[in-house]
């Protein structure tokens, strides 16, 4: 009998998304919601929940004359109108695009998603801007996003989540795994993701979520399991993580289930400004779990406290930084 090679397609696990913008809205003075559309977004999607999924956004460069550039269109037209394919080595490939046409890529989470025959994504852009007024180019946007405006987001195609042969997208870190305490703390950039992450959890889950954001005036209502405690703090004139470093260490002082008694080791070191700071695990095996994100610098000092003063197993937290004050995210 002669064995027949069959040869089947790979299914890319990431895909480029030609969207506009569908509607923007003012959550608060601190915060904006840019609601995305287009065909292809029937194509995105992780198969479940997206949690703290992250996702990247090209916004279009500007000519001199402050006119907007359009994006080039980089990576394979796929089966789905709206979708590009991208293969492996695309960030490289987007690097190496004429700077001044090739936009800037900027990380953020979907903080939902609504699937459908005109499908929708919903990203919450933080306003920040210095004392000058100046931003970085994702926040200038948002800052003046008008429905029909374009961007190109790159995510996760369905397809291959539901492909038991496809690589995986990754992009979601929430990983509790046999965890029922847990803890999230973070900055407004971690907003979205907390927001999301405690809409999609177990009623029966327990715990507490931190959230500092610049003014009580970006409270936002949440849906939260009853047995998880929602802390909102305003941070005023204070200096950015100050209150968010102090209710970590206040909420995770108290005797905690699941902690190890490796007290006193020092994490090793990392370089902020050279390195991002990421890490994660592949899930709990302990009764308690802790996702913290924010500004570099105040995550670091949070995984000295937690695993070098508390003992916490690192395999029971996720440490990420998601930006760094005087860097832009190249
Ligand atoms: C996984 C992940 C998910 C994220 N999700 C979100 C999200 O849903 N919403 C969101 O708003 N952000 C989110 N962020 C953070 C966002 O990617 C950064 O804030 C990003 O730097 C914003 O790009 P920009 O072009 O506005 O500023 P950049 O050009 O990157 O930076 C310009 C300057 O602004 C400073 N800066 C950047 N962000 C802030 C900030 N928040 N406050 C004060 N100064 C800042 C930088 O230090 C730099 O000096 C996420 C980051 C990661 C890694």
């Amino acid at each position: 009998m002669t064995a027949v090679a069959t040869e089947t397609a790979a299914v890319t696990p990431v895909l480029a998304f030609d969207v506009e913008v569908a509607a923007v809205r003012a959550l608060s003075p601190s915060f904006r919601r840019v609601t995305f559309a287009g065909e292809g977004l029937r194509q995105f999607g992780v198969g479940g929940p997206t949690l703290d999924l992250r996702i990247k956004v090209v916004i279009p460069a500007t000519d001199d004359g402050g006119a907007t550039v359009p994006l080039p269109e980089f990576g394979v037209p796929g089966g789905v109108s709206g979708a590009r394919e991208l293969t492996g080595g695309w960030y490289q490939h987007w690097l190496s695009l004429d700077e001044r046409t090739r936009g800037s890529m900027r990380t953020y989470t979907v903080r939902e998603l609504r699937g459908g025959d005109r499908p929708e994504l919903d990203v919450d852009f933080v306003m920040h801007f210095d004392a000058d007024g100046n931003g970085g180019p994702a926040s200038v946007w948002a800052s003046a996003a008008v429905p029909g405006d374009r961007v190109t987001i790159i995510g996760p195609n369905l397809e291959a989540a539901t492909c038991p042969t496809a690589k995986a997208y990754g992009g979601i870190e929430w990983r509790p795994g046999l965890a029922s305490h847990v803890l999230l703390a973070g900055d407004e950039t971690a907003v979205p993701a907390i927001a999301a992450i405690l809409e999609a959890m177990p009623a029966d889950m327990s715990g507490h979520a931190i959230l500092e954001v610049p003014a009580a005036t970006d409270f936002q209502p949440l849906v939260h399991p009853a047995g998880v405690q929602v802390s909102w703090l305003a941070r005023g004139t204070r200096p950015h993580g100050e209150l968010l470093d102090a209710a970590v260490r206040t909420a995770v002082a108290v005797p905690a289930a699941g902690l190890t008694p490796e007290r006193g080791t020092e994490p090793e070191d990392v370089d902020i400004d050279q390195v991002i700071l990421w890490e994660t695990t592949t899930g709990s095996t302990r009764p308690f779990y802790a996702w913290i994100a924010g500004e570099a610098a105040v995550i670091r000092e949070l995984r000295r406290y937690l695993v070098r003063d508390v003992g916490i197993d690192r395999k029971q937290v996720a440490f990420m930084g998601y930006w760094r004050r005087g860097k832009a995210e190249l």
